[in-house]
């Protein structure tokens, strides 16, 4: 690290890092490559596995945590995917069973009714269950770009970005994060 900022609690940059590069570092979890000491402050290099392990979890960016990773389907989608595959096992159904084609077709026109009488309102719910989505991806993105200007001072244990003269204790920093 060649030049960190000054910490606004203590005014010294010796046990200053940047939050990224600590938590980098300790996810890593291998003895650190004697190069990397030059990018990587004195301390962090020194500090006890255990302990580098510790800081670095409590400095890890904030995540989408439990979020499903697949996005959701437009409702519109299933119905024509349901309607390409339906014929299939119609013709299979009828051409076994003649005698169910009428109650068969009852159940596709009151489904196809159900959906296209309650269209709006299903596209509504989803197009809401997007929004919260989107927000929450923001908001995280957001979060993201914070936690990489974040510096750690390991003296105050504390976090702040460079040119502010406030501290935030670093158990708060997901307070810090996705306020
Ligand atoms: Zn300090």
């Amino acid at each position: 690290m060649s030049n960190p900022p000054q910490c606004p609690q203590c005014n010294q940059t010796d046990q200053v890092e940047k939050a990224s590069t600590i938590y980098l570092v300790g996810i890593n979890r291998k003895p650190l490559d004697p190069q990397d000491s030059n990018r990587i402050a004195a301390w962090l290099t020194d500090l006890p596995h255990a302990q580098l392990h510790a800081l670095s979890k409590r400095l890890s960016p904030p995540s989408s945590g439990k979020q499903a990773p697949v996005r959701p389907i437009h409702p519109d989608m299933v119905v024509i995917v349901f309607s390409l595959v339906a014929p299939i096992f119609l013709y299979g159904i009828l051409s076994s069973q003649p005698g169910a084609t009428v109650p068969v077709l009852a159940v596709l026109a009151v489904f196809y009714g159900l959906y296209f009488w309650q269209r709006r309102r299903i596209l509504t719910r989803f197009e809401g269950q997007l929004a919260i989505r989107r927000a929450a991806d923001e908001r995280i993105r957001k979060g993201i770009q914070r936690w990489m200007k974040l510096y750690y001072c390991a003296r105050d244990n504390g976090l702040f970005e460079p040119g502010s003269n406030q501290i935030t204790p670093a158990d708060q920093i997901n307070g810090l994060l996705l306020q």
